[in-house]
């Protein structure tokens, strides 16, 4: 009955389209939209209602999830995938929204191999089979201030993709071997730099935890504050753009 109920829902959806209101909303409250070009704007709106009409979408403790809430979503993680094949996401299949940040308390691991009894406050979290977590008021924080360095939604997506390869190590699928090489090369120097404490105003201390936690800040400054990555660490900036398919910074400049 469920995956009946989905799939009739799903029909829907696609056939509603991309809603006059939806793309209000993100005028008013995603800062990247109007930085976005007419094409970008409009493969973006076709991405981001396939997230909208294709994932399961859950809310937590009593929280009512809107339209708002999955089209806030939907735009930020679209924009990581612009210029990469339309079914990036298919590894995700819940988004689940918690109102606001909550504490984890008891034993648990954010990072492979490292379990640890503080509390924890979580703003999201992405794992190979559970959902995509997110909490509301970060995802709107995040998306009305452009230019900080951090987005949610881009960090826990980024996630995903590095994830499409079986392996969270930092490395998403890459065209062939000469990519490979140097994406391995640029990231472990960057790395390195991040684990020394050298990271810059552009890639933060939680970046040298492991490879993953790396790729997926990297990301947040890439997409969100790619003048400052450009800017102190022009080769990783470099292998970015060749993964996305897109430069961040040409946007931000005209903008
Ligand atoms: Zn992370």
């Amino acid at each position: 009955m469920f995956g009946f109920r989905h799939q009739r829902m799903r029909e829907e959806r696609l056939e509603a389209g991309f809603l006059p209101e939806w793309r209000d909303l993100l005028t008013e409250r995603f800062g990247f939209w109007s930085m976005l070009s007419d094409a970008d704007r409009a493969r973006l709106e076709v991405l981001a209602l396939d997230i909208v009409a294709d994932k399961h979408w859950e809310a937590a403790h009593g929280f009512e999830l809107r339209d708002e809430i999955m089209v806030m979503i939907a735009a930020q993680a679209a924009m990581l995938i612009l210029g990469l094949p339309d079914d990036s996401f298919r590894n995700v299949h819940t988004i689940l929204v918690h109102p606001t940040t909550h504490v984890v308390t008891g034993p648990h691991s954010q990072v492979q191999g490292l379990v640890s009894d503080e509390p924890m406050p979580i703003l999201g979290l992405a794992d190979f089979n559970g959902p995509v977590l997110l909490t509301w008021d970060t995802v709107l924080d995040d998306a009305r201030h452009p230019g900080t360095g951090h987005n949610v939604v881009f960090h826990e997506f980024a996630h995903k993709l590095d994830m499409l390869d079986g392996t969270a190590d930092g490395t998403p699928p890459l065209a062939d071997q000469a990519q490979f090489d140097h994406w391995v090369a640029v990231c472990t120097a960057a790395y390195d730099r991040v684990v020394a404490g050298n990271g810059g105003r552009s890639l933060r201390e939680y970046g040298g935890v492991n490879p993953g936690e790396f790729f997926a800040v990297a990301t947040e400054s890439f997409f969100d504050d790619p003048a400052e990555l450009l800017a102190e660490h022009p080769d990783l900036y470099g292998v970015l753009r060749d993964f996305y398919r897109q430069d961040p910074v040409l946007r931000v400049r005209a903008g």
